[in-house]
């Protein structure tokens, strides 16, 4: 029987990080669904169409997922691997607008729910919990607050060589966070039976322990 962990929360809280290190430790699959709604952004992007004009151009859309030998996600569209273009800071705030058409949610929910009917799975977005996998065995939702986020996102862009102003981050922090709460389809939210973590004082290590902890003590996974 597979099993799944559903983990949620804010852009920069450490999701992906944390989720792609729990998987390991527990020997699942890591599925990093934000990648997904990015890939969507980036062709949007490159096709120079506003977000709206990708709804009839969904099921044409030539978009995979890939694991490789380590289980690490990479993401290919029309053939190119774009795992690391879409990253980049101006596709984040594209896929929060994509992410808010119903057609394009409703487009990506079957493939999300595909993943974890065949694989042990941890799962991380802002609907997992609440949308995607509301029976997850364990839901975690991460957070931490702006400022905090906003500094690990600036020290991640740099790391990649890419550069940008610890304020123009939080403002986009801050406004991600408003259209991914305020929207009316799978807004962010906690869900019920969500464990909340706040992350904000602890570093990676402490993070994914507390992980654990959650994940052992909710069930026997
Ligand atoms: O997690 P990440 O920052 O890569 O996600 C990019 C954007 O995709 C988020 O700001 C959010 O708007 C959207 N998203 C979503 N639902 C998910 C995952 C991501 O709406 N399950």
């Amino acid at each position: 029987m597979n099993k799944s962990v559903a983990i949620d929360g804010p852009a920069g809280a450490g999701k992906s990080t944390l989720a792609r290190q729990l998987a390991q430790r527990l020997g699942f699959m890591y599925v990093d669904t934000g990648a997904i709604y990015r890939t969507v952004a980036l062709y949007t992007m490159r096709r120079d169409i506003p977000p709206e004009e990708v709804v009839p151009e969904l099921a044409g859309l030539d978009i995979q997922v890939e694991y490789d030998g380590q289980g690490v996600q990479r993401m290919r569209l029309n053939g190119e691997d774009v795992s690391e273009a879409i990253r980049a800071h101006q596709v984040s705030r594209r896929a929060s607008q994509v992410a808010a058409l119903p057609e394009v949610r409703a487009f990506l929910l079957d493939f999300q729910r595909r993943q974890a009917l065949e694989h042990s799975v941890v799962m991380d977005g802002r609907d997992i919990g609440t949308v995607v996998l509301p029976h997850a065995d364990v839901k975690i939702f991460l957070t931490a607050s702006p400022e905090v986020r906003a500094r690990r996102r600036l020290l991640e862009l740099e790391q990649r060589g890419q550069s940008a102003r610890y304020e123009q981050i939080l403002q986009d922090i801050r406004d991600r966070d408003r259209q991914d709460q305020c929207r009316s389809i799978a807004p962010l939210r906690q869900a019920e039976d969500a464990v909340l973590l706040d992350t904000s004082g602890l570093d990676l290590e402490q993070s994914l322990a507390a992980m654990l902890e959650i994940v052992h003590g909710r069930q026997d996974t």
